[in-house]
């Protein structure tokens, strides 16, 4: 009886080698997102941890969302920054080696 379930099993199965590529980039991101929290709590490996997560994202065209870029300074990759806002741009000061970046500060509906 249980055998029933099998041409259901195939239809599965080619479905999921479509989708294959976009589930690689999710657990791309999911990395990415561990990565963070990782290095977030954890100053001596810090930025060994952004160097990787930034290399997943290139490897896997996985685009870091922006919640995330503003955290760390893409120069030195610490996470000692300032982010200040400046309409229309949110600022992004790193602490260690004074790089600057800018964001376009987009209205949230
Ligand atoms: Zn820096």
């Amino acid at each position: 009886m249980k055998t029933k379930t099998k041409p259901a099993e195939k239809e599965k199965d080619t479905k999921s080698g479509e989708k294959n590529l976009k589930g690689n980039q999710n657990i791309a991101l999911e990395r990415i997102y561990r990565l963070f929290e990782l290095a977030e709590g954890n100053d001596k490996y810090q930025k060994r941890y952004l160097q990787l997560a930034k290399r997943i994202g290139e490897k896997c065209r996985v685009q870091i969302s922006k919640e995330l870029k503003i955290k760390y300074c893409k120069k030195c990759y610490s996470m000692k920054v300032l982010t200040k806002e400046e309409k229309p741009f949110l600022v992004v000061k790193c602490t260690e080696c004074g790089f600057v970046k800018r964001f376009g500060l987009k209205e949230k509906k």
